[in-house]
């Protein structure tokens, strides 16, 4: 049974011994609409040692981790455990309880909004506690997502800045299990992983193609590569080898800068996900009600499709595609 705490009152102090804590950190006092808040899950093992922090449904449609998290947080046996599996598996609950990206309160998206503000609105209060509570406790951070819109491989992405953090992040990652890799030699502003930046964390996320619903595909590698990283840290004594992804990629994080489409319509794809493809090559056109083409939209690199449109119906300004580059190592 969880308790409920006003997250100004919370410390991890008083929640330290060995053992496992169900917290829900209220945000704004309960009234006449739904208690808005970071659930959270602490497992403290019977000896210190380095803390997991995990994240899931920072979009509120990307729901693997949210089983994941709880299934691991379930099975862990914290007599054995040393140190701390720390995890919030909910932390856009408004945008959850919608099941969309971005929260119904203030149309903001999260994972843009960080480090937020303490008196701002709904989502940047999120930002804030999550940014400044939390993610500080971590010795290793991992935020799982899941592609919606956008189909994405399964994959852990990691940090390949060149920082002391990144040699970390970049080790965890290929421990993960996750067939695909992809470094980044930086991400965009106002992620989850920007608070972890800025605190000098290693960090890394983790992407799979389902989204909105739970794939019985894609979940095993969620909970193996939490338990992974918790194995990697000797929390738990569990084997986490380095091991060879299928696929290397590298290049910016930022999904923002994915080719958009300048017209509406349906779009219907010219390629497929993880597809070699030349600089200029069709990656996809968008239709007008009667199959007239009113854009066609090609590759502008070489490299990797790693992103790629999933909901053929789209608005002028929305990302079809993303073209990685490919490492051989
Ligand atoms: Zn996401």
């Amino acid at each position: 049974m969880a308790i409920n705490i006003e997250i100004d009152q919370f410390r991890f102090a008083d929640f330290s011994g060995a053992g496992k804590h169900s917290i829900f950190l209220e945000i704004s006092p309960a009234g006449s609409g739904e208690q808005i808040g970071i659930p959270l899950l602490v497992a403290n093992g019977l000896k210190p040692g380095k803390t997991l922090v995990a994240f899931a449904a920072v979009h509120g449609d990307e729901l693997e981790g949210v089983q994941a998290i709880q299934d691991v947080f379930r099975q862990l046996e914290t007599d054995a455990m040393n140190g701390r599996f720390i995890a919030v598996p909910v932390a856009n609950l408004p945008a959850f309880r919608a099941v969309q990206r971005t929260s119904p309160i203030d149309s903001l998206n999260l994972a843009r909004t960080f480090p937020g503000r303490k008196d701002g609105s709904v989502t940047e209060r999120l930002a804030y506690y999550l940014g400044e509570l939390i993610i500080p406790q971590a010795d290793l951070f991992i935020d799982l997502h899941s592609a919606s819109a956008s189909l994405m491989p399964t994959m852990a992405g990691y940090d390949a800045s060149g920082t002391e953090a990144s040699k970390v992040s970049k080790d965890a990652a290929f421990r993960t299990g996750m067939p695909v890799m992809w470094g980044h030699s930086d991400v965009g502003p106002g992620r989850t992983l920007y608070a972890a930046i800025e605190r000098g964390i290693p960090w890394l996320y983790v992407e799979s193609p389902s989204g909105r619903r739970i794939s019985n595909v894609e979940l095993p590698y969620y909970v193996d590569a939490l338990l992974n990283l918790l194995g990697h840290l000797k929390v738990i004594d569990r084997d986490a080898p380095v091991r060879v992804p299928k696929l290397h990629l590298f290049g910016s994080g930022d999904i923002d800068r994915t080719q958009s489409v300048n017209v509406g319509g349906f779009f219907v794809q010219r390629v497929n996900l993880l597809d070699r493809v030349e600089k200029g090559r069709l990656v996809g056109e968008v239709r007008d009600l009667f199959g007239e083409v009113l854009e066609e939209v090609r590759t502008l690199s070489s490299g990797i499709v790693a992103v790629l449109r999933s909901d053929p119906l789209v608005n002028p300004g929305d990302p079809v595609c993303l073209v990685a580059e490919f490492l051989s190592d």
